[in-house]
């Protein structure tokens, strides 16, 4: 009766491996007493862990007289998150802020769209209008709407979805030299922007390209005026031991999005951040922005502003780089001649793992690994974020929140690799 009521939660029916009545630190428990590590913090989401009552007090402030107020107000709230973020949050070495404007959203998808969108205006606006085409990596995720889903390459979720997608060029996401003529051969000219990933995360298990790929694209980009797109949905917030993942390439796009670390797990947002001439072209075009009714939803900025508050206090960016160096030399440990991992690799407290069949055959299980994977894991009680398309078809995430310990490393990494040996010699029977 009671797994009756909890299978009504599935909208496309399936099992369900629990149900989760309260979380605490890096972990989750069940009705059923559980304790579940959670070592892919949600959906590579949780940063100051769970259960934080400052949290609770800031949702509280913010939702104690005030209730909705229209996305294109101002508010204080929204002034404080949007000063943090600009002015703390996304400088690029050199210390000069060049974002200079913030558009608050309801999540990732919500934020590349919105991206999507404004480039596409900054064209318009420049007198373009055959400039409508987003490239985007043969490996890589942008989101679940139909927009996103097109401008990415995520083979398995796009699947069903063929018919209804945009043409958008795909480039090759390692090789600048490739990715180069890739862009040349797509016509400069009917592009809008290019989008990027600092890491690819949900496709390509943290896979990240030739060191110069960055720079050699943003000057393509300059010099053919598309707009540069870094997409940091999974990236921003600290997740790779820096404030932002464009920290780690000396590069600057001219669109910034982020989601998940952004409210911690705590609140739905996500926010884009522009350069000036991006947003003084759609302006000059008398041109304006689209918002969504749950854009800088007030109890979510107020969120998001104590989450980074907490982030700033704790030091807890200095940690993710610290933890993460741990969890790597861990992972290298364990895992540098196993037979089913043919990569260790990430930035941070956002790690992956290329799975594979035999890594010295080169031969993969084509994404039927994954799956088990994770059912073995949550048997044991952790959580691992599942990752992985065409190029790379197996893979996990790991992205703890990054108040995690050593020994809940180790539990981690042990349990993981039970996991997968448990798996593997399931598909080998
Ligand atoms: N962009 C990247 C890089 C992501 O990893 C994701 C989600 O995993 C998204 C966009 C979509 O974000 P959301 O699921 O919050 O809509």
């Amino acid at each position: 009766m009671k797994t009756q009521r909890a299978a009504r939660h599935n909208f496309i029916p399936g099992p369900v491996p629990f149900v989760v009545s309260g979380a605490q630190g890096v972990f989750l428990q069940t009705t059923d007493g559980r304790k579940i590590l959670d070592g892919g913090g949600g959906a590579i989401v949780s940063n100051i862990g769970h259960g934080r009552p400052e949290i609770a007090q800031a949702a509280a402030q913010a939702l104690t007289g005030m209730g909705y107020v229209p996305p294109l107000w101002p508010t204080e709230n929204r002034l404080r998150l949007i000063e943090r973020i600009l002015d703390h949050w996304v400088i690029p070495a050199g210390g000069e802020a060049v974002f200079t404007r913030c558009f608050f959203v309801s999540g990732g998808s919500e934020s590349v769209d919105t991206a999507m969108r404004v480039a596409r205006q900054y064209q318009v606006a420049q007198g373009r209008p055959d400039r409508w085409r987003v490239a985007g990596r043969a490996t890589s995720y942008h989101g679940a709407t139909i927009a996103t889903l097109s401008v990415a390459n995520h083979d398995r979720r796009r699947k069903p979805f063929g018919a209804m997608l945009a043409d958008h060029p795909k480039i090759d996401p390692l090789s600048a030299d490739a990715a180069i003529k890739d862009l040349e051969a797509a016509d400069p000219a009917s592009l809008a922007a290019v989008i990027l990933e600092p890491v690819i995360g949900s496709s390509g298990a943290a896979l990240m390209s030739e060191d110069g790929y960055w720079p050699r694209i943003r000057e393509f980009c300059t010099d053919h005026d598309i707009l540069l797109i870094g997409d940091e949905v999974m990236t921003a917030y600290g997740r790779t031991g820096k404030k932002m993942g464009i920290d780690h390439l000396g590069v600057v796009p001219d669109l910034l999005v982020g989601g998940k670390g952004l409210g911690g797990g705590y609140a739905a947002i996500g926010a884009v951040l522009a350069q000036e001439f991006v947003v003084q072209a759609i302006a000059a075009a008398e041109d304006s922005i689209m918002f969504f009714t749950f854009s800088g939803l007030e109890v979510s900025v107020a969120i998001a502003d104590r989450v980074l508050q907490i982030l700033e206090d704790e030091d807890l960016v200095a940690r993710s780089a610290r933890m993460g160096a741990v969890l790597r030399a861990r992972l290298e440990n364990e895992f540098a001649e196993h037979p089913n991992v043919a990569n260790i690799r990430g930035l941070g407290l956002m790690q992956g793992l290329e799975l594979v069949k035999d890594r010295e055959a080169g031969t993969t299980y084509g994404g039927a690994l994954t799956p088990l994977v994770i059912s073995e894991s949550l048997k044991r009680d952790c959580w691992i974020y599942p990752s992985g398309s065409a190029r790379v078809p197996d893979g996990l995430m790991f992205g703890p929140a990054f108040i995690i310990t050593e020994s809940e490393i180790e539990q981690l990494v042990e349990t993981v690799r039970a996991a997968i040996d448990a798996a593997a010699a399931r598909l080998a029977l």
